[in-house]
């Protein structure tokens, strides 16, 4: 280790490479404690060295030493992701891409950026010439759009745009592990390969995504008395066409009520639904609140968009971060509920586990389908009294994509025959981020 630690300060000079405890303990972790199993498991893991580059010339050096000296890399971007997919299993490099922060290019209806971008950066430059990113995370004020693309998948924005495999990434820089890294272009179909990889088939450099037009949004609460009402019209907002939308999330009392900074004004006891929509459209929103038995609660002017806390904090994993805030036994599932038979699912798991399980959901088109996706939050007391859980789901139908393995497979991302074959070709010493695959 030693010898390649010199090697490393030798070749890449002292200011990219960081060795002290402390930078190396801290960029050595993501947020893999929101989850009980994998905290227990990942704590102590940690890196050798930190390598900062600050250009793309400055990776490929960096990935061409590691391929020469054989040291497992694992890129971070600003390590907000909560399986441990930032985390170094093997110690090695931590390749922190969070120096490569440069927007390249604004155009129309598209920017192109380097991947240590954060998005709330994009999204506000976006903003100020009349654009705007169509999907981010809820984590948007640190995530930066290559650990997004690399180990996110959807949230703000998706219940109008979709996730990032619905036509949300045009186009990536990709640099290969190999004696001389190859810089590759990724477009269309090829790219299934690289979102959602937890940077184990190459390291991204530049990513190219859509932009939609600014829209003005308000955002708005609804309040309803019974939560099942707050869902179905969490449904019929996300359908409703006259009404632009970012975000429609569905509450359960008591998790508004863990939400401090709002708590004087969401309704106590009460369903809550968590809206950005277009201002011009509150009037046909509080209707259709209507006629599904609720009403218009707090709002936040368009003007005031971004200069407070956003609804937007309290909602996707927020959520559960507000959860663990309040106690921190609360941990979370991703659930994928039945379109057509929601409500039966809803009923049946609260029925066995009542507030053990408290439910907020996040309507968004999944490959043009409005789906009803969900973070349970769960109370947590034993790994097998979880695992029970997910068995329940699963056998009435809900589909869980496991958040407590950092397996990439085990965790939902559905086929990766092909992402493995890309491995072999741009990895063929097994060096990126090993042990996630
Ligand atoms: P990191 O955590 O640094 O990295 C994520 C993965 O990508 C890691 O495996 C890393 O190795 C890899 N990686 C990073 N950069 C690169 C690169 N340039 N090239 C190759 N591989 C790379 N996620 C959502 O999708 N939607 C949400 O709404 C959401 N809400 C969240 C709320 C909270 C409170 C928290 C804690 C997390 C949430 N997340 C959500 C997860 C996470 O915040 C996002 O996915 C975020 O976009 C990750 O970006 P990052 O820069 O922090 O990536």
């Amino acid at each position: 280790k030693l010898a390649w630690k010199e090697d490393m300060l030798k070749s890449l000079g002292e200011t990219m490479v960081l060795t002290d405890a402390d930078s190396v303990e801290k960029l050595s972790k993501d947020y893999y404690w929101y989850s009980p199993v994998l905290d227990k498991r990942l704590k102590d893991k940690k890196a050798d060295a930190v390598i900062a580059p600050k250009s793309e010339q400055d990776v490929a050096d960096a990935l061409a030493l590691a391929y020469r000296m054989r040291v497992p890399v694992t890129a971070r971007g600003a390590g907000t992701g909560n399986y441990g997919q930032a985390i170094p299993l093997e110690g090695g490099i931590v390749l922190d891409l969070s120096g490569l922060d440069r927007i390249v290019e604004l155009g129309d209806g598209y920017a192109r950026a380097q991947s240590g971008v954060r998005l709330g950066v994009m999204d506000k430059t976006a903003r100020e010439q009349g654009q705007e990113l169509r999907i981010y995370p809820s984590t948007y004020v640190k995530a930066t759009v290559g650990g997004f693309v690399s180990g996110g998948s959807g949230g703000i924005g998706s219940v109008t745009w979709g996730n990032l495999w619905d036509g949300n990434v045009l186009e990536a820089v990709v640099y290969t592990l190999e004696e001389t890294p190859r810089r590759l272009v990724i477009k269309g179909d090829e790219l299934f390969d690289y979102i959602h990889n937890y940077g184990t088939t190459g390291i991204m450099t530049e990513v190219t995504i859509p932009l939609a037009p600014r829209t003005e949004w308000a955002q708005c609460v609804f309040q309803f008395d019974a939560f099942e009402d707050a869902v179905r019209f969490g449904e019929a907002l996300a359908r409703e066409s006259a009404v632009p939308k970012r975000l429609v999330s569905p509450m359960e009392w008591p998790l508004p009520s863990f939400f401090k900074p709002l708590a004087k004004s969401l309704e106590p006891s009460k369903a809550a639904v968590l809206t950005e929509i277009a201002e011009h459209a509150i009037g046909t929103a509080a209707k259709l609140a209507e006629s599904y038995g609720g009403r218009l609660g707090h709002t936040i002017e368009a003007s005031q968009y971004r200069k407070t806390i956003g609804v937007s904090d309290f909602t996707w994993n927020h959520t559960t971060l507000w959860a663990i805030k309040a106690d921190p036994s609360w941990t979370y599932l991703q659930a994928g509920f039945a379109p057509d038979r929601y409500l039966e699912q809803i009923r049946a798991i609260k029925a066995e586990y009542g507030d053990e399980v408290l439910f907020h959901f996040e309507w968004m088109l999944s490959g043009g389908a409005l789906v009803p996706t969900a973070l349970p939050v769960v109370y947590f007391s034993t790994e097998e009294r979880l695992y029970e859980i997910i068995a329940y789901f699963r056998s009435i139908g809900v589909a869980i994509f496991d958040p407590h393995t950092w397996m990439l497979e085990d965790g939902g991302r559905g086929s990766i025959g092909r992402m493995r074959t890309r491995k072999t070709v741009n990895d063929p010493l097994s060096l990126l981020n090993p042990g996630k695959l």
